[in-house]
């Protein structure tokens, strides 16, 4: 018989798996792992996992065979229906106790249904979010597990010990919350991810367009940038983007790629998300249809030949320009952070979950995409006030997006003056302005449900929850 001697298994060893494992197995675990395709887990013990504490398996039986109790066991397959197979495969051969963890991006109601089914036989089941991508899987990812909670104890140590740390130290891991709210939140910051880049590529269309810089000089804002309040992975990677140049043609490398972007869905699920919640996510929403508009590459360019851009030159101080630019990508991106940190406490109140605001800005802080300095203030907005309802009513965000509102009205002004679109920073103003603005046009809409649908309203003048109906047109 197998003396059970692995920490921790795994099963799926394509990019993110093989790189978990090594991360594990470079902290100190011994892991038990295997794959489908078993000649996957002989040539991963052949190279990568060469004199490491890894054990190769051939069959679910003899990777649960190698496992210390309560067993755990992570599942880093393709998200969908592979999870659910795998899951159905590893469940006879488990006890009441041990622990099964999904770390691949799952939809959040996959995570709650299958922790709520384990749990019916004992089984501690853990939805896990993890960001950081292949690199950020080997040296320390983001991770955000929810699921059953008495999990947490069990799998804290080794979670805490390969996740990314906060430059004070702090591990970008804490528990999330029950059920699918650790998917939840990992599709959250994936949204964000779109809000984020999105943002970046307009601010870098305003530039291009407007000022006509070329990349060098975009470098150079961007370099910039990244060491203010903008300081952050993805500002880091554009700037380096802007200085890539094609060994081909020799050419800036972002002008020989195609302006046509691709997407996996896990943006237009929390868009889904929050039209299903009623919370207004204007920005994530405008840079998911951002993408789906720059994939109808050949209708944009039948269009241009019809629809075409009277051209205007810029004649304004282009240094101030520029400045103004990187308020408005500051202003914007506070309020894409402050609707996505609304969004969870949306879906906190609807599924009775508690997810911890704070410790989620923690958890984003290192090791994932969306990483920034920008998320330590947001960290300390909620340390400030734990119920905050939205960040822009912090003193400091709002102390902050005021100083940069002028320059970010500008930005928005000058770009649908002169035809460049920016969708997410206009979209950013307008819930800016309708969130700020205490009397909204909606009077007006009520009266017109009312008027054709008789669907009632309520009056300034009494109660709140009295319903009124006028009989506009006289008629009986
Ligand atoms: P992937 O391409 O999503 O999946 C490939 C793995 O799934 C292989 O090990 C494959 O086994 C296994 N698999 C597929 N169908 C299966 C089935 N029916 N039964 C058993 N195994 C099955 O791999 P990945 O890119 O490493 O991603 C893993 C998960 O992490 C995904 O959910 C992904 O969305 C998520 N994720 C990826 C990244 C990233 O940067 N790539 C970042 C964060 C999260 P075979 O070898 O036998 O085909």
């Amino acid at each position: 018989a197998i003396q059970p001697t692995a920490d921790i298994g795994l099963v799926g060893l394509a990019v993110m798996g093989e790189n978990l494992v090594l991360n594990m197995a470079n902290h100190g675990y011994t892991v038990a792992v295997f794959n489908r395709t078993t000649s996957k887990v002989d040539a991963f013990l052949a190279d990568r996992a060469k004199d490491k504490p890894i054990l190769g398996a051939h069959s679910v039986e003899e990777l649960v065979a190698n496992l210390k109790r309560p067993r755990k066991i992570m599942i880093m397959v393709k998200a969908g229906a592979p999870v659910d197979q795998v899951i159905d495969e590893l469940v006879p051969l488990l006890e009441p106790g041990d622990v099964l963890i999904d770390g691949g991006n799952s939809h959040f109601p996959d995570s709650t249904r299958r922790t709520r089914a384990l749990k019916e036989k004992g089984i501690l089941y853990v939805g896990t979010g993890v960001s950081g991508g292949e690199e950020g899987a080997l040296k320390g990812p983001s991770i955000m597990p929810g699921g059953n909670p008495d999990a947490w104890p069990l799998v804290k140590p080794i979670f805490q010990a390969i996740a990314a740390r906060a430059p004070d130290g702090t591990p970008c891991c804490d528990w999330v919350g029950p059920e699918g709210s650790g998917h939840y939140v990992k599709m959250v910051h994936n949204g964000i991810e779109y809000g984020d880049m999105q943002l970046i590529c307009e601010a870098y269309f305003v530039m291009r367009k407007l000022l006509g810089m070329e990349p060098a000089a975009l470098h150079d804002v961007f370099d910039r940038w990244n060491q203010g309040p903008l300081d952050s992975y993805l500002v880091e990677i554009t700037r380096d983007i802007l200085a890539q140049k094609d060994d081909e043609t020799g050419k800036p490398m972002i002008d020989v790629i195609l302006d046509t972007a691709g997407q996996k869905g896990t943006g237009k699920w929390t868009v889904i998300s929050a039209c299903d919640l009623g919370v207004p996510l204007t920005l994530i929403s405008e840079a998911v249809f951002a993408r789906t508009l720059s994939s109808q590459k050949d209708e944009r360019v039948a269009a241009s030949k019809i629809l075409k851009v009277h051209p205007t030159s810029f004649n304004g101080n282009r240094q101030a320009m520029v400045d103004d630019v990187e308020r408005a990508l500051y202003a914007s991106k506070i309020i894409s952070y402050a609707q996505g940190f609304a969004l969870m406490r949306g879906m906190a109140k609807e599924s009775g979950w508690e997810i911890n605001n704070g410790a989620v800005a923690m958890m984003w802080r290192g090791g994932c995409i969306i990483r920034s300095a920008f998320l330590g203030r947001i960290k300390e907005a909620f340390d400030r006030d734990p119920n905050l309802t939205n960040l822009l009513i912090d003193p400091f965000f709002a102390q902050e997006i005021g100083r940069a509102e002028e320059g970010w009205r500008r930005v928005c002004a000058a770009a649908i003056t002169h035809g460049i679109p920016v969708p997410a920073m206009t979209s950013a103003l307008s819930y800016f302005d309708g969130y700020r603005t205490a009397q909204l046009p909606a009077n007006l809409l009520q009266a017109q449900r009312d008027f054709f649908g008789a669907h009632t309203y309520e009056r300034t003048d009494k109660p709140r929850g009295q319903y009124f109906h006028t009989n506009w047109t006289g008629r009986g």
